[in-house]
């Protein structure tokens, strides 16, 4: 789950990682309260789930209330093009802060190098930039410390690290709390992603987090019940939140058209590769688990429908604790009630197939033998429908 920056900065600050003062305001009016409060200079940013957020133009620095408001009246509802997320999105929220005086600008991150099955801290000193574009033309500038989880992060690994990185030696040993704090906060928080860009070196020679991006792993949440306000659905598919919250595995695939319902990730995943092979786009990954009744059924294909670019849904299910006559019931009673304008393909097998297979034909639901069968027919159907 990914969380504003002000909401990560307040985590930081729990975990004793400097933040500059600031607030975040919801209308223009709040964003000049917020400056005349902290009275000096303000840097104003608006809160979306994405980086690059400077050169989207939601990043602005204001020397006095009447600016920020102006700047708050000009960025709140506004929707902007983020390149990092390849998407336009709507301003909400902004953070208000005192703007610091930067000197240098580090990139500092925490998250996962699954291959080598640790945490990784990365540090560059090469900050404030596209970190991507730094690994690709200058790679020896970026320093990893392979964490191992026993012993964490001692002060002679922080050490090392911004060593291996070039840091400026006048400020390591005031940077080393800073990346056992954030490395607390990362394991704490259960995060995935923990990003500093920029940690900032001020002209008043102090460390200060200037940005936060933070990911938090969703299957920690149950123990994790004061996250549960960070969530923003205005920021999450308006469809993977309705799936969510009626308890489905769902997710929504960009630039799809083909709705894919199955039991069990692999079986769904295998039956999007096959969907793909057959020249489809599949538009989701949904996954009813094991022994669905009719009614997830039917919510299922209710939640796949109500993505308007679907054009035709395609159900694998194979039967072990699955059974496929109530997987046909739940198919007939949903198809009844969603006034479905697109062609379905069911594929059954397994635990009561042929029962189930006998329900459908009283239907003008398509069935397929098999896999491949299946993929081809739904392709087939759905785009030549139109
Ligand atoms: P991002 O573009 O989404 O990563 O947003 P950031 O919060 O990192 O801000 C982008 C850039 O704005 C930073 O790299 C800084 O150069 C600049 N910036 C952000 N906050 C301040 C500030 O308080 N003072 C100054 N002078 N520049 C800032
Ligand atoms: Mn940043």
């Amino acid at each position: 789950m990914k969380i504003h920056e002000f909401q990560a900065k307040q985590l930081l600050k729990q975990y004793g990682v400097p933040v500059p003062e600031g607030q975040a305001a919801s209308t223009p009016a709040e964003v000049r309260d917020i400056a005349s409060q902290l009275g000096r200079k303000v840097v104003i940013k608006g809160q979306v789930h994405s980086g690059g957020r400077g050169k989207a133009g939601a990043v602005k620095l204001a020397d006095n209330p009447n600016d920020a408001e102006e700047i708050g009246k000009a960025l709140l509802g506004k929707t902007l093009f983020f390149a990092q997320a390849n998407s336009d999105l709507k301003i909400n929220k902004l953070l208000v802060e005192e703007a610091v005086n930067i000197d240098k600008e580090i990139y500092v991150a925490i998250t996962q190098d699954r291959a080598r099955q640790r945490d990784v801290l990365i540090v560059s000193t090469k900050g404030g930039m596209d970190i991507e574009e730094v690994a690709h033309n200058n790679p020896a500038d970026i320093a990893n410390l392979y964490i191992d989880p026993l012993l964490g992060l001692p002060d002679y690994a922080a050490r090392q690290v911004l060593f291996d990185a070039n840091f400026d030696v006048a400020f390591i040993n005031k940077t080393i709390p800073v990346l056992k704090a954030l490395y607390a906060a990362y394991v704490g928080t259960d995060a995935t992603l923990a990003e500093i860009n920029p940690l900032v070196i001020t002209k008043e020679g102090t460390v200060i987090a200037g940005d936060a991006k933070w990911d938090i792993d969703e299957n920690s949440m149950f123990r994790h019940p004061e996250f549960a306000a960070f969530h923003d659905t205005a920021e999450e598919d308006p469809i993977e939140t309705e799936a969510h919250r009626r308890g489905i595995q769902y997710v929504r695939l960009e630039g799809g058209d083909i709705g894919i319902i199955g039991n069990g990730a692999g079986l769904v995943m295998t039956t999007m590769d096959e969907v793909k092979r057959a020249g489809g786009k599949p538009a989701d990954f949904l996954d009813i688990g094991g022994g669905a009744k009719a009614e997830a059924v039917t919510s299922s294909l209710e939640v796949v429908l109500s993505d308007p670019n679907v054009k035709g849904v395609l159900f694998n299910i194979f039967g072990g604790i699955t059974r496929g006559d109530e997987v046909a019931k739940g198919i007939i009673a949903g198809v009844a009630t969603l006034d479905v304008k697109v062609p379905i393909v069911i594929r059954l097998a397994g635990t009561r197939a042929a029962e189930g297979a006998e329900l459908l034909k009283t239907t003008n639901l398509v069935p397929a033998e098999t896999m491949q069968e299946a993929a081809a027919k739904i392709v087939e159907l759905a785009y030549a429908a139109k």
